[in-house]
């Protein structure tokens, strides 16, 4: 997986450049729009990383440029300018997700993994250990028992299932599940986190919601699984 990383700020590229390497992805990085534009005519890229202000252009221009190839990756925005309108204005001109400035690098990592799977088919039926979710029919079932879920539960539910193993931030899953207004209420997250673990979760001896701290959750078995023959 290759990842080019627009960016003129030194300190912040060479961040982002340590950190996706060290993460297992190839890096190259670009400090104009110019040297970026090179790259991207030479090498196929999984994901573009891209700042929005940059010395000889601006990050939605080059975007328009990235955007008129054949084939163009995803592409996530990384800008200081965090108003609502700055966001719809990129996600509109084509960018796949767009992070605001400040931003912790465990967030931009779990955004980078997001769309590195996006390309893939995305299956009906998820499963993890017991727990099953027919995403066309919104069942959901543990150890062969019907599970009734709110409808935002379930969105919630799916979107961790089909990130399984990959830690989400709350960020993320109001992006995902509500509207762009939810900006800033992510606490609200944790309470349907909550619901869902008590639907889910709570009543079986392997617990599939995990809290990643720092970040936010993450669906997945466990490491180790409790010895059955300790129930009762
Ligand atoms: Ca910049």
């Amino acid at each position: 997986m290759r990842i080019l990383v627009v960016e003129d700020e030194k300190r912040i590229a060479d961040f982002l450049g340590r950190g996706l390497e060290s993460a297992g992805y190839a890096v190259d990085l670009a400090g104009d729009g110019a040297s970026a534009m090179n790259l991207v005519y030479a090498a196929d890229y999984d994901v573009i990383v891209l700042d929005l202000m940059l010395p000889d252009t601006d990050g939605l221009t080059l975007l328009g440029k990235i955007r008129d190839r054949k084939s163009s990756p995803p592409v996530l925005i990384l800008s200081a300018r965090g108003g609502l309108d700055d966001r719809v204005k990129g996600l509109e001109s084509g960018a796949d997700d767009y992070l605001v400035k400040p931003f912790a690098f465990v967030e931009l990592l779990a955004r980078v993994r997001a769309l590195l799977r996006r390309g893939q088919p995305a299956p009906e039926k998820l499963q993890a250990g017991d727990l099953c979710l027919d995403s066309t029919r919104r069942r959901v079932t543990r150890a062969g028992e019907n599970i009734e879920l709110a409808p935002k539960e379930f969105s919630i539910l799916e979107y961790l299932m089909r990130n399984r193993g990959r830690p989400l931030s709350r960020t993320m899953i109001v992006e995902h599940v509500w509207d762009m207004d939810y900006d800033g209420l992510t606490n609200i997250v944790d309470v349907y986190i909550r619901h869902l673990r008590s639907k889910i979760d709570d009543r079986f001896p392997v617990k599939l919601i995990q809290t990643v701290r720092g970040i936010g959750y993450m669906l997945d078995l466990p490491e180790r699984t409790p010895e059955p023959a300790s129930e009762r």
